[in-house]
């Protein structure tokens, strides 16, 4: 199978048949001989499924899996590429808003040579400045937060080699931020700038607590700094804490002080620092058993080079 296209939906019944008619006219056009279209449905509830199994009757390129509910882009999309046995994987949204005519361009960059082919956002339309602006602070939190470089505005649209989508497949983690774990695994990687599009038809299903539950999804699958956050807070409580319990020592000397105060004020703050310190490390032990739960591979090697002969 030369090619493999993935599509989770989800209550995507307007956007079916122009979304079917889009990808054939490309697959057709970009020159590939064999390909499959996997069209995942994510437990919609319009007739998303139904539109789906006609279509899959008249064309046999098409796969659909049928989720037993919603479960979220991220699974849906899991799901897709568990299924998926192209040498290159397309992925792209239903909505239309990543244009599926790229495919032929995306595809020339990755015969070059390139194992992900990322499209990046250089024009959003239709979006509300809310969600550019959350989507800006997120990504600017990210980077902070996360050790490795997770490029902003880009989505899951994008091209992967086959070798890549192995490795995806290789990460058996729960909790799922795809793009992130692509620019984990390496290899050539590149931009490929587009301008992306309004929905085709409805409105978006990323809700407002999905969005937020992607975003915590995304932070805490890369970064155990939130965790490491709370020794820093730690060390300066610490820090309040001598000085506040020297002030009070100071007042008690010096100052009329109402009996009990010092001995509350500095009890207090030792042990709440204490507290503290002892949260932090326990975080730092967390962390690095979360770290190991996740059984990710420790590296990938890209090839191993070997003379042989005689030594
Ligand atoms: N989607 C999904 N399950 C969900 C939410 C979204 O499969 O729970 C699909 C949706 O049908 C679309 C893609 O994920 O194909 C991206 O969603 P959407 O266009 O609503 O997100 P936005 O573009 O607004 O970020
Ligand atoms: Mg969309």
């Amino acid at each position: 199978m030369d090619l493999s296209v993935i599509i989770p939906c989800y209550n995507e019944e307007e956007s079916l048949h122009e979304l079917y008619k889009r990808v054939l006219a490309t697959c057709k056009k970009a020159d590939v001989k064999t390909y499959e279209i996997i069209l995942i449905n994510d437990g919609s509830d319009d007739k998303t499924l139904s539109i789906m199994k006609e279509m899959s009757a008249k064309d046999k390129k098409l796969v659909i899996v049928d989720l037993s509910r919603n479960h979220g882009h991220q699974i849906a999309l899991s799901a897709g590429l568990s299924q998926a046995t192209g040498n290159h994987v397309f992925i792209l949204d239903a909505d239309l808003q990543d244009p599926p005519e790229l495919l032929h361009p995306m595809l020339e960059r990755a015969r070059a040579g390139i194992d992900v082919v990322y499209g990046k956002r250089a024009v959003r339309k239709g979006e509300t400045w809310f969600k550019l602006f959350a989507s800006k602070a997120f990504y600017k939190t990210l980077s902070y937060l996360s050790d490795i470089k997770i490029p902003e505005n880009v989505g899951d649209f994008r091209l992967i080699s086959k070798r890549v989508h192995e490795q995806l497949q290789a990460m058996p983690e729960q909790h799922r931020f795809i793009r992130g774990m692509i620019s984990w695994i390496g290899y050539e990687q590149e931009a490929f700038l587009y301008e992306r599009d309004a929905r085709f038809a409805g409105v978006t299903k990323y809700s407002f607590t999905k969005l937020m539950q992607f975003s915590i999804d995304a932070i805490s699958s890369f970064s155990i700094r939130p965790l490491r956050i709370s020794l820093v807070f730690a060390l300066l409580g610490a820090l309040l804490a001598m000085l506040l319990g020297s002030y009070a020592i100071y007042s008690y000397i010096f100052k009329d002080t109402i009996s009990g105060w010092t001995s509350l004020a500095t009890i207090i703050t030792f042990f709440s620092s204490l507290q503290l310190i002892c949260i932090g490390v326990i975080g730092e032990y967390i962390g690095r058993t979360y770290i190991q739960t996740k059984e990710r591979p420790l590296y990938i090697i890209r090839q191993i080079y070997k003379t042989s002969g005689k030594k």
